[in-house]
């Protein structure tokens, strides 16, 4: 999840003391960086995937799963077992929020080859072999988004009871501080995240209105005031970080050839995140309640959102400098490539002491508002033997407001003195089911890169339509409700990259009409005289592509389990998640997720990621090349 320091965190009174001394060394920490690497052109295409996991417990007789809050031994031992006993191990394990949590990823990064799509599956196979072989009986390793009874009591094992008092880290209702990771960056983040904001984090999530859902739908907190306030009627009430953060997701990374091409590559993939995340939907569950939502992305914005009631909008600014409109975890606010300048249509809050000094070190105008605008944040974790660095040498006070920017999107300069190239990371995914499926959506959205550079691409739209896009793609059954913003001519052909910093050349075209409303099915599979699909052009690359008999095989399976969850022939994981709890014999059609109705779903979920049963209507007959059978919980669930 970002920046892992070691030592004495400090508490948000004293960060806050250090916020310029952060700021003005990450800036420069950032100019040494990009003064040393901005010319580099030579890198080469390399990519890799990040799956974050969690960890749970079927307690068979009692019919309940619980999330096993072991992650740190799992992790110190997957770490022992592998990269630190052999430098060439095939999978690199990482800690993340949830102490119920581990994120895993390929242990080099792949290459620019089309055979390399062939190994991402069994290399996440491996993963998952990997860490469930440590776990003990009865444990399980799943890859879900959102954990349906979360925060919901007794969720986690061992239990505990939530400590809604001054002294603790979230302070919540709900979610007690034993399940938060327990590296100090974790908790100390959830504490001054509360700190600067000067309340507890709100989440409420619209309740989905069953038949026999109370109507209006009003729970009560007896005796706690800020919840009575915060809450409201007809929606799920949340009040910690751990019910964002706490949440999976599936990400890429890209290495691009040249800091131009990862602007490019940055642009024209954030405009691909609300559809990508539309059909990798996969939360629609919270804290025990059927949601009418599909996907986290709301919901981890507000888990994380620092900002005081000044800078949302609420109060007079006094105390602090700026309005900020979005939470840090939120959707990118400008585009990086020249091209973009005339769609960044977004009022952007920007540094503007920062902004000039960058100009002044030549740096663009798109660059340069793009750091001062991620610069307008306060570092949020400090430890005591962090403040003093070498900016020429270390990147951590840039690293530390970087990476508590959670955007859709990243753009990451080189760290200092290595040989890694620029790059972009693609963030809005939800995690699914099976290695198959996230296989299948790593390898379409890299494909996808590919294709955009190959055949210079242009998605670009007003950024306000992207957006609007991200509203629209996490409610209910977006992916085929949904109507998205999207480019009607993508085959600009050269209008994107000219020059080093991505100069387009200027169109005269009116905005207007360059973009029109569109469905997923149509964005993906395309529609006869409105838009030719973002499949059939994958298809038709990989025609004119050399690639052996069973790569082929499998990117075909791939992009098919694309293609039909975006025409419907396939069910989104959200989509089945809703349709099976909804047919649960206990079920009483009130949006109450009781624990055996949890037990049983995420039993059949974990049969499914172990392939110990078919489900045709998510993953239709997909094709396996290797069966696996590293499962720990035995066949009787
Ligand atoms: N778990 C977060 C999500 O679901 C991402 C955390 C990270 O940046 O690694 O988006
Ligand atoms: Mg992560």
């Amino acid at each position: 999840m970002g920046l892992l320091s070691q030592g004495s965190p400090l508490s948000w009174e004293e960060t806050k003391r250090h916020a310029d001394h952060v700021r003005r060394h990450g800036i420069l920490q950032f100019l040494h960086i990009y003064h040393a690497v901005k010319d580099r052109h030579k890198d080469v295409l390399k990519w890799g995937d990040e799956v974050e996991y969690m960890l749970v417990s079927f307690d068979h007789e009692n019919k309940k799963v619980q999330l096993v809050l072991s992650g740190e031994e799992v992790l110190e031992t997957l770490q022992e077992k592998g990269e630190r006993t052999n430098p060439n191990h095939p999978t690199l394990w990482r800690p993340e929020y949830g102490s119920y949590m581990i994120e895993g990823t390929p242990g080099q990064p792949y290459g620019g080859t089309m055979s390399e799509f062939n190994t991402v599956e069994d290399n996440m196979r491996k993963r998952r072999e990997e860490a469930t072989s440590v776990l003990k009986k009865n444990q399980a390793l799943c890859t879900i988004t959102s954990f349906p009874r979360l925060g919901c009591p007794g969720f986690t094992l061992p239990e505990f009871k939530p400590n809604p008092v001054e002294g603790g880290a979230s302070k919540s209702l709900f979610f007690p501080d034993e399940a938060i990771n327990k590296h100090p960056r974790f908790s100390t983040l959830t504490r001054n995240i509360r700190h600067r904001r000067g309340e507890k984090v709100v989440i409420n999530v619209p309740i989905f209105k069953d038949k026999n859902t109370p109507s209006p739908f009003i729970e009560t907190f007896p005796g706690d005031d800020e919840a009575a306030k915060a809450s409201k009627p007809d929606h799920i009430y949340m009040d910690a970080m751990g019910f964002g953060m706490g949440n999976c997701c599936l990400q890429v990374t890209f290495q691009a050839c040249s800091i131009a091409e990862a602007r490019y590559l940055y642009d024209q993939l954030a405009t691909i995140c609300p559809i990508v995340m539309a059909l990798s939907a996969a939360s629609p569950f919270y804290r025990g309640y059927v949601s009418d939502i599909d996907c986290r992305w709301g919901v981890i914005s507000a888990s994380v959102d620092d900002r005081t009631r000044e800078e949302r909008g609420l109060e007079p600014l006094k105390n602090n400098n700026y309005r900020i409109s979005k939470s840090r975890y939120d959707s990118i606010d400008s585009y990086l490539s020249e091209c973009g300048e005339k769609y960044n249509d977004i009022d952007l809050t920007i540094d503007k002491e920062i902004y000039k000094q960058l100009l002044q070190e030549g740096i663009d105008h798109l660059l340069a508002q793009h750091v001062a605008h991620l610069f307008i944040r306060d570092p949020l974790t400090l430890f005591a033997e962090k403040i003093h660095l070498d900016d020429a040498n270390e990147s951590d006070h840039f690293e530390n407001i970087q990476s508590t920017n959670w955007q859709t999107m990243r753009f990451k300069p080189p760290p200092p003195n290595s040989d890694i190239g620029w790059r972009v990371e693609f963030r809005p995914m939800e995690v699914q089911l099976t290695d198959f499926e996230n296989s299948a959506y790593v390898v379409f959205v890299v494909l996808l890169t590919r294709v955009i550079l190959s055949y210079k691409l242009d998605f670009l739209i007003p950024l306000s339509k992207v957006d609007e896009n991200m509203k629209v793609a996490q409610k209910r059954d977006a992916v085929l409700q949904g109507m998205f913003y999207f480019r009607k001519d993508i085959c600009k052909g050269g209008n994107a990259m000219v020059d080093g910093r991505g100069k387009a050349q200027p169109s005269t075209e009116p905005a207007a009409e360059e973009y029109a409303l569109m469905s997923i099915d149509t964005i993906i599979n395309g529609k006869e005289g409105v838009f030719p699909g973002l499949i059939p052009i994958l298809n038709s690359y990989l025609e004119n592509m050399e690639v052996d008999v069973d790569t082929r095989c499998s990117i075909l399976n791939y992009l098919k389990l694309i293609k039909k969850r975006a025409s419907g022939e396939l069910m989104t994981v959200a989509r089945w998640m809703r349709e099976f709890i909804a047919n649960h014999p206990d079920y009483k059609h009130d949006s109450v997720i009781t624990d055996q109705m949890n037990y049983s779903l995420i039993s059949k979920c974990n049969q499914i990621a172990n392939e110990l049963c078919e489900c045709p209507e998510l993953l239709g007959p997909a094709f396996r090349k290797v069966k696996y059978s590293g499962s720990k919980t035995g066949s009787s669930n």
